[in-house]
């Protein structure tokens, strides 16, 4: 055989393995993990944010007089003049008491009339009275 044949032989053989030697240094050598990724810095906190102001307590809406012969003043015996109030049925009833002076009025102090949770909608009298009168203590 001659050289020149031989050669062209194992041109084939050995530039296949050349390429496969080759290709083998361009993998990394070890498979060493990723590094992971970095933890993300954690973002300062951010600044409290004020809190909305909550809303004024809005004030109790004004509403008609309750009137003598509403089925609540009827059943409390509410009169629009403390003096006025059935004595002999609500002996629990005490001199000087009235809804200005009642836990449950929410007039403003000095207010001739001011609404009374007992009657939703609407104001007593601050002169008035019924049977729920309990003593305001502040
Ligand atoms: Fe007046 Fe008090 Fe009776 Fe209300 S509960 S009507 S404020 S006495």
């Amino acid at each position: 055989m001659t050289t020149r044949r031989l050669f062209l032989m194992m041109v084939p053989v050995t530039g296949a393995a050349f390429a496969a030697a080759c290709s083998k240094q361009e993998e990394p050598a070890a498979a060493a993990p990723a590094p992971a990724p970095a933890p993300a810095p954690a973002e300062p906190p951010a600044a409290a944010a004020p809190a909305p102001a909550a809303p004024e307590a809005a004030p109790a809406a004004a509403g008609p007089m309750v009137e003598a012969t509403d089925p609540t003043a009827v059943a409390l015996g509410y009169v629009a003049v403390a003096a006025n109030a059935d004595k002999a049925k609500y002996p629990n009833f005490v001199d000087g008491s009235n809804c200005a002076n009642c836990a449950l009025y929410q007039g403003a102090a000095g207010s001739e009339a001011g609404p009374c949770p007992l009657f939703a909608g609407k104001q007593v009298a601050a002169a008035g009275w019924c049977a729920s009168w309990v003593k305001k203590t502040t």
